[in-house]
């Protein structure tokens, strides 16, 4: 996705804002940085329901998440079980779920309407993860504990992913438009790990700019007290928000802690982030 697209896609989503709420797909705009060649979106692009938002329990805190086509999203992109939002216990806690994958093993299948560009992007996500750290994503034979790649639209640039090991079939949505460090963005969820902005720590780091973010999207701001946090808080990983997440003017939504813009990172995996997966993986 090149900037001077960009923009015109800008343009376009708020005039369209004005005409229509039901028309907003994303006012999630990126400020690619390094990666200029796609637009860097997860699962943040459908239209606001505010008869969709719940609460439950997860890890024994209260959260507020969105019911959407029969699943519970967390975070924006992260999948939570039924299960796991009655288990009440700490089973799932995590930033870090406790709900690790046997032996780092992770069997995987892509749907047959993948298309052989998304195809491509998830062997090279693969090839990070299995090269990187201490997880293997290995193609499923018969394993009955597996994830499935699946098909999410032709027009879009979102995924989204079940959060940690769920035991039977589980899913990591990729639409046409995803960004292959999207792409291990939502691994990451598979693999347990939830947004690097939701730390306990993580006012010290960041300032977030709570006048700038869409009406009723605030919830997915709020810290996850329950999660565990591995390494120091890393600004550049591949599991932050980028700057302008949810933003209803284009103005960031996250900043640094001293008020300064950051640059996102979505070009892959940093050394913090391999630290963080191996530390749950050992
Ligand atoms: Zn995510």
């Amino acid at each position: 996705m090149k900037k001077r697209f960009e923009k015109t896609f800008l343009s376009r989503m708020l005039t369209k804002r004005n005409l229509s709420i039901s028309l907003i797909v994303a006012l999630i705009l990126t400020s690619c940085s390094k990666n200029n060649e796609e637009m860097m979106t997860e699962a943040q692009t459908d239209a606001f329901n505010s008869a969709n938002i719940k609460q439950g329990k997860l890890g024994g805190q209260v959260i507020t998440y969105e019911r959407k086509n029969g699943m519970n999203f967390f975070q924006g992109d992260i999948v939570l079980s039924d299960k796991q939002l009655a288990e009440d216990n700490s089973a799932n806690k995590g930033g870090a779920t406790l709900s690790r994958w046997p032996n780092g093993k992770i069997y995987y299948t892509v749907a047959s309407n993948m298309g052989s560009i998304n195809a491509n992007k998830i062997t090279s996500a693969v090839n990070e993860y299995n090269t990187k750290t201490n997880t293997q994503w290995i193609p499923r034979t018969n394993q009955s504990n597996y994830v499935e790649f699946i098909f999410g639209s032709s027009s879009g640039y979102d995924g989204w992913a079940h959060i940690g090991y769920q035991g039977g079939k589980q899913n990591i949505s990729l639409d046409q438009n995803i960004s292959t460090a999207s792409v291990i963005h939502e691994m990451g969820h598979t693999v347990g790990l939830y947004h690097e902005h939701c730390r306990k720590d993580r006012d010290q780091y960041v300032s977030i700019q709570w006048d700038n973010i869409q009406s009723g999207q605030a919830y997915n701001f709020n810290i996850y007290n329950s999660g565990t946090d591995i390494g120091p808080f890393n600004i550049n990983s591949v599991m932050m928000y980028w700057p302008t997440s949810y933003s209803k003017n284009g103005l960031p939504t996250i900043k640094k802690a001293d008020n300064t813009n950051f640059t996102y990172n979505r070009t892959g995996f940093t050394t913090g982030d391999i630290n963080t997966i191996n530390a749950m993986y050992p």
